[in-house]
């Protein structure tokens, strides 16, 4: 039987990633739609097949309803924990958009609420459940590279103000963080992913036009280190300045892997180098796409009520280090231990 979800949050990404995700799953499908605007939630829900939907006043209601086992948050980084903690005490598993939320507290009651409902959370991070960053962190992690010595990442992309999902993003209460919370935490938990260790030192400096009016409460780019007690060390960026893109590289005693782009929807690709050749192509077959993929890796972990792969503790973890780094940052680049 496929576990029920109801999808909280019809914006830019449930529409056009999240749900064409459902179509594709196995053990997922969508019961009931979420929203502000009852008419676009209507129309998707005929145009989906989906029975019922709701309104955020009249959220609460969803503890009685059967077909709804699992939540899915969608919604402004600053409702998240809301919403989460809202569906959990409704007795519902919640699986939560990147980043968490927007202070490590509210992450904490995050937790505290799904221990204390017996309902699993997880955090969204979709390339946990892509195929070739699987594919890059199972090498990592067989020594196919030698003992792992830096990691670079990088993540960002120009920031459009006047486009609508980019309002919100640029205003701090709903944001919770700037360019390092909303795209830069992919090269930040990409890192970690591959690394599979965690550091003991962080710093960062911000990078970004101070004078740029796009940036009055979130910042516009941040560049940051990771000390590792293994000698491993790890450096990147996020950016609402630069071009687009995504880029995680490995380096490794032996050999390093090259993931550009890293974090994409759909296409990702890796390079696989053991000096100065040109290297070959990682391949990973996609089974189907990590939207589904991931809906359906939350379904099991709801269903055996056993933590998702990529839990809220990770989402924790991420939000402490990244206020690590932004303590470091508002102190000239200081060396935070963690
Ligand atoms: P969006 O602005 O397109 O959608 C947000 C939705 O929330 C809209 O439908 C909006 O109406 C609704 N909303 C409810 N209350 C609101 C309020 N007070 N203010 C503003 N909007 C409100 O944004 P999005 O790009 O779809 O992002 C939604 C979530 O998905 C965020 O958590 C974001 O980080 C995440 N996201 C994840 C990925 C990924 O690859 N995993 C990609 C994009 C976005």
């Amino acid at each position: 039987k496929r576990l029920g979800w109801a999808v909280v949050g019809l914006g830019s990404y449930a529409i056009n990633q999240v749900i064409p995700g459902f179509l594709q799953a196995e053990e997922s499908r969508m019961t009931a739609f979420v929203s502000g605007n009852p008419t676009k939630a209507k129309d998707l829900a005929d145009r989906y097949g989906v029975a019922k939907t709701y309104g955020y006043d009249d959220f609460d209601k969803i503890a009685a309803d059967k077909d709804i086992d699992c939540v899915y948050i969608v919604l402004p980084v600053g409702l998240h924990a809301e919403y989460t903690i809202r569906a959990l005490k409704a007795g519902k598993h919640v699986l939560c958009e990147k980043p968490m939320a927007s202070t490590v507290e509210e992450c904490e009651a995050m937790v505290a609420a799904a221990k204390a409902a017996n309902r699993q959370l997880g955090v969204a991070y979709r390339v946990h459940f892509e195929p070739l960053n699987t594919e890059v962190k199972r090498r990592c992690k067989q020594g196919e590279l030698g003992d792992l010595r830096y990691i670079t990442g990088d993540a960002g992309f120009n920031a459009d103000p006047q486009y609508p999902p980019m309002k919100w993003r640029l205003d701090k209460p709903l944001a919770g963080g700037g360019s390092m919370y909303d795209i830069g935490i992919y090269a930040l938990n990409g890192t970690l992913m591959m690394a599979d260790q965690m550091p003991d030192t962080v710093s960062a400096v911000y990078a970004y036009p101070k004078d740029d009016p796009r940036f009055k409460t979130v910042e516009g780019g941040l560049n940051w280190r990771m000390t590792f007690p293994s000698g491993l060390s790890a450096q990147g960026s996020s950016s609402y300045c630069y071009a687009g893109g995504s880029r995680i590289k490995v380096f490794g005693a032996s050999a390093a892997i090259n993931m550009d782009p890293a974090s994409d929807y759909y296409d990702n690709r890796a390079n696989l180098h053991r000096g100065w050749d040109p290297g070959t192509p990682v391949r990973a077959a996609p089974p189907y796409t990590q939207f589904a993929a991931q809906v359906d890796g939350f379904s099991q972990a709801a269903r055996s009520n056993t933590p998702h792969r990529t839990p809220g503790e990770m989402g924790l973890r991420d939000i402490r280090l990244i206020q690590a780094m932004y303590r470091s940052a508002d102190q000239g680049g200081v060396v935070v231990k963690v």
